[in-house]
């Protein structure tokens, strides 16, 4: 896994799979985009989260609401009076923190003189309509949530439903966190996967459980390693307010062990929440008087022929922390032989000028300078296992500023090109590009063109992403697709046109695989086959 963020951020930045948001402006805090790469690798887990929870199961259906909703969803949903962090000012800098993520101390600038924490309410709001009338507003949806249950009793009456059963969705939401940080973990626009379990009162704690048992079992599924994950059952004095239980899946990130996914046991809250006469529905929840619904939001027991309010478990997670554990997980910098010593003495003094220059340089700021040196002796500790992070180091606010990081880098990347290889080893139903079509010789027309053919017969075929790159040499080509995490390269050769020493070779190619560099040699018209088999 990575050992940094930075790793992450550099790669995610040189390959095409996150970019900072607005970056010609600027950029906007708080936001990201997903390059060419990155929109495949999210789609893939959107795609088998759904799959794993929509399609595969019996008991669920899926719905696509709205982001904007009627602005009393927020108010009966209890986000416009307790959808809030503690806010504190630093005094002397006048920079804004979450109070309960900093330990009474500005992280800017070390002053311990903060102002008393007072509630901040996340939402956006945004005007609705073209009049400047102050009740015609809204806010963005900090969550997916209330969109399923607004629409509990569209789905029960149009699908006959019977309980137990869950309403799952996939969408934006956004939340104006005060302090975003830690790459795409914390943001203010980023996509949750939701799911409402409706069930009776009284077997909730066993789909609780049940949840919560299902869920780790998908992360697993998608590649997260059970080490790295950890259930974290909340306190009674953690709980939110409407929660009898809640069951936090910690994921060790690179910046440490955060929430990946939150699993609640919601009561009957919501649905009695944006119910009207509720005084008449027996809920255990204590929900705030609702003098605008139109509808009671029940359930009729064909068994027992009474109208109940069914409890919900929530299974809520973050797809952008998904795509960032997936990344973490995957990532990896391995020697695929030693380098000897007399090619790394050079890269070691490099690497020491390089760190003295950053250290008398006094226009990067604190900050970024003790991020830079202490990556640098970070790498340095441990440098012939360490040297592809240099690409990272270089790429560290405050880095290019530097007159001999040029000369550092020119010492690093023919080394790193002999002797390394950066891997994602995502699991093959997760890889942004599943398979690489390959030339030998990108000047001989009849391997171009099988190559060619070959890309596009495969393409046509399967509902996965293939592509043809002729960019580089062989070995370059390789790294590149390890790099970005393409399980599979195939390779078309002299042999495959029948043109080498072995002309029983002809028709076949060369399959590398990405996480053994093992080759073996595959008929062409066995490949559909094969590709399938291995991708399951
Ligand atoms: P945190 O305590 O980290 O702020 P939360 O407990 O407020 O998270 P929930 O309200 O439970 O989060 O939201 C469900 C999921 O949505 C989280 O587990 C997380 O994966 C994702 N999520 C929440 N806030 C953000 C954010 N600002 N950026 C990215 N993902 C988020």
């Amino acid at each position: 896994p990575a050992q940094t963020m930075e790793q992450l951020v550099s790669l995610c930045k040189r390959r095409g799979f996150i970019f900072p948001g607005s970056a010609v402006y600027g950029g906007l805090q708080g936001t990201y985009d997903y390059g060419p790469l990155g929109v495949e690798l999210k789609n893939n887990l959107k795609l088998a989260w759904w799959r794993a929870n929509v399609w595969e199961r019996e008991d669920m259906e899926g719905i696509d609401a709205a982001i904007l909703m009627n602005k009393l969803t927020w108010r009966y949903s209890g986000h416009e009076e307790t959808f809030v962090d503690p806010m504190v000012d630093c005094k002397q800098c006048k920079m804004r923190w979450r109070a309960d993520q900093i330990s009474g101390k500005c992280p800017n600038c070390a002053s311990t003189e903060l102002t008393e924490p007072r509630p901040f309410n996340l939402m956006f709001k945004t005007q609705i309509g073209p009049v400047p009338d102050p009740e015609s507003f809204s806010y963005l949806r900090p969550e997916t949530a209330q969109g399923i249950f607004v629409n509990f009793k569209h789905v029960l009456d149009s699908t006959s439903r019977k309980l137990p059963f869950g309403i799952a969705q996939i969408g934006k939401a956004f939340r104006n966190e005060i302090t975003p940080r830690n790459f795409i973990f914390r943001v203010r626009e980023f996509e949750q996967m939701e799911i409402e379990f409706f069930v009776r009162p009284g077997e909730d704690e066993g789909w609780h459980k049940k949840w919560v048992e299902d869920r780790i079992n998908w992360w697993l599924s998608v590649g997260l390693s059970r080490q790295n994950l950890e259930p974290y059952h909340q306190k009674p004095e953690e709980l939110a307010h409407y929660a009898k239980a809640t069951v936090d899946l910690l994921y060790r990130f690179p910046h440490g062990l955060e929430e990946l996914e939150g699993i609640a046991n919601r009561t009957d809250y919501d649905l009695g929440s944006h119910s009207k006469d509720q005084g008449s529905l027996g809920l255990r929840a204590r929900v705030s008087p609702n003098s605008h619904s139109t509808d009671k939001l029940t359930y009729f027991d064909p068994e027992t022929k009474q109208h109940v309010v069914p409890f919900v478990i929530e299974p809520s997670a973050g797809v952008d922390r998904g795509v960032l554990a997936l990344l973490s997980e995957a990532y990896a910098e391995e020697q695929v032989k030693p380098a000897p010593a007399d090619r790394l003495k050079p890269v070691e003094e490099a690497l020491g000028t390089f760190l003295k220059s950053v250290s008398r340089n006094d226009k990067i700021p604190a900050q970024a300078k003790e991020a830079l040196l202490a990556e640098g002796e970070r790498i340095s500790q441990a440098l012939g296992e360490r040297l592809p992070s240099v690409t990272g180091l270089l790429s560290m606010p405050g880095a290019e500023s530097i007159e001999v990081a040029k000369k550092l880098r020119g010492q690093v990347d023919p080394v790193v090109d002999e002797f390394y290889r950066t891997v994602l080893h995502f699991k093959p139903h997760l890889a942004p590009i599943k398979v690489a079509v390959l030339p030998l010789k990108k000047n001989n027309p009849e391997i171009v063109s099988t190559a060619k053919s070959i890309r596009r017969k495969l393409q046509s075929t399967g509902a996965m992403r293939i592509v043809y790159d002729d960019t580089g040499a062989i070995g370059k080509l390789y790294r590149r697709q390890d790099e970005i995490g393409t399980p599979f390269c195939i390779t078309v050769d002299f042999d495959t046109l029948g043109e080498g020493k072995d002309t029983a070779l002809k028709d076949t190619v060369t399959v590398r695989h990405r996480d053994s560099m093992a080759q073996e040699r595959v008929a062409i018209s066995e490949l559909e086959t094969y590709l399938r088999e291995k991708m399951q």
